[in-house]
């Protein structure tokens, strides 16, 4: 049976020249960049040889970039190292758990928090982000790209109203690096939150864009490592591969990678639209980044659809991954105003760059199969198609 992975918004697969790079740093060369020796000075040559072509990915100074272990951490040090009882913060009610959560704890920290709606394509509106605005604001953080629906959002003039309005701005960009080019200075983001394994890099690293001047104060504490931003000794392999992982990225989206990568997944979604009714292409009308395609199947549960199709060797999911298996409600489909049972019959194909032609049409060929099984097996759709002579979405 084939095997097809088009879950690449959870995690993506290393890359082997990735693996390649960081190889030597397990085993030859696995010193400690703070140490004064060869070994040492090789791990630190390393470590900033990444940092260089992490800050290419993102249009930003070497000396920006801050290694840290993921986007939960990029997002956690965005938020409580610039944030303190009474101030105030806005955000959006479709960021990841990584800011929500943050944002939850500080509020019964005593911040004040306004979580900003989006619009049935999944967009924040700026002048909702204007409107919000206190004397106490502080922060302005809302993502580049969501999740579950790959809309991007309207960042430069949400970057415009923060620069206006002397805030800071933090974009949690986990979603983008690597799939939609990067420039910090176009967005005028102060912080900006990335993560190895979204980008074919190692899981456990990532980094945030620290603007130079950004008070942003240490969420870890001990050593002086990161310029006194995050310490602990460096992961040195997986610095390495965020490194390699960010260099490839940018060699791909300068050879057109994301204009390649945006036409599978529309003919993908094309092909759906013509085997299937009743099928809703959520974030449709909106920017979107160019491998999300997450489509709510009317009649049957998108939990179903995904256990299904991994039967049939493809990994797809419902909504996010953490969202999936802690039983959360799909509360970004809810925000954008699905109701529970469109929201649940939601299903996210996210490619990635190694996704082939051949997997979408094995991929086609096993969904409309499985939709008009489920289909048949659900009440929903059948008295529904009982009661009306011809199906109507
Ligand atoms: N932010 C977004 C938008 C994400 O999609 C994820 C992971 O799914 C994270 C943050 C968390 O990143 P990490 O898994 O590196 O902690």
């Amino acid at each position: 049976m084939p095997s097809v992975y088009l879950d690449n918004n959870a995690t993506t697969p290393l890359l082997p020249e990735v693996f390649e790079a960081m190889r030597p740093y397990f085993f030859d060369w696995f010193g400690n960049a703070s140490s004064l020796y060869e070994r040492g000075q090789r791990a630190r040559a390393a470590v900033e040889a990444a940092r260089r072509t992490v800050a290419d990915l993102l249009g930003a100074s070497p000396a920006e970039i801050v290694f840290n272990s993921g986007g939960t951490e990029g997002d956690n040090q965005a938020i409580f190292g610039l944030i303190s009882p009474g101030d105030h913060i806005i955000t959006s009610a479709i960021e990841h758990h990584a800011v929500l959560s943050a944002c939850k704890r500080l509020e019964a920290l005593g911040a004040a928090v306004t979580y900003l709606p989006v619009d049935g394509r999944g967009q924040v509106n700026p002048k909702d982000v204007r409107a919000a605005l206190r004397q106490s604001t502080r922060l302005i953080s809302v993502m580049m790209a969501n999740n579950e629906t790959g809309v991007v959002q309207p960042l430069e003039e949400i970057g415009q109203i923060a620069a206006e309005a002397d805030v800071w701005f933090h974009t949690d960009a986990v979603q983008v690096a690597g799939k939609l080019p990067i420039e910090v200075a176009r967005i005028r983001c102060d912080l900006l939150t990335i993560s190895g394994h979204k980008l074919n890099g190692p899981q456990g690293i990532g980094a945030i864009y620290v603007r130079r001047g950004t008070p942003m104060q240490p969420l870890i504490l001990g050593g002086a490592q990161e310029h006194n931003k995050r310490a602990g000794t460096e992961n040195l392999p997986g610095i390495v591969g965020l490194g390699k992982a960010a260099e490839i990225a940018s060699n791909w989206l300068a050879n057109g990678g994301t204009d390649r990568m945006a036409e599978l997944r529309d003919s993908f979604e094309r092909a759906v639209h013509e085997q299937l009714e009743c099928i809703q292409v959520l974030g449709l009308g909106s920017p979107r980044t160019p491998n999300t395609s997450e489509i709510s199947f009317e009649g049957i549960s998108g939990a179903s659809l995904t256990v299904a199709l991994d039967g049939r060797g493809i990994s797809v999911s419902t909504g996010s991954a953490c969202a999936s298996s802690f039983g959360h409600p799909p509360y970004v489909l809810m925000a954008m105003g699905l109701k529970r049972s469109q929201a649940q019959a939601a299903v996210r194909f996210s490619l990635g760059k190694q996704t082939t032609k051949e997997d979408i049409d094995y991929v086609l060929g096993c969904l409309s199969d499985e939709v008009v099984r489920l289909r048949g097996m659900s009440p929903v759709w059948n008295t529904k198609n009982r009661l009306s002579e011809s199906t109507q979405c």
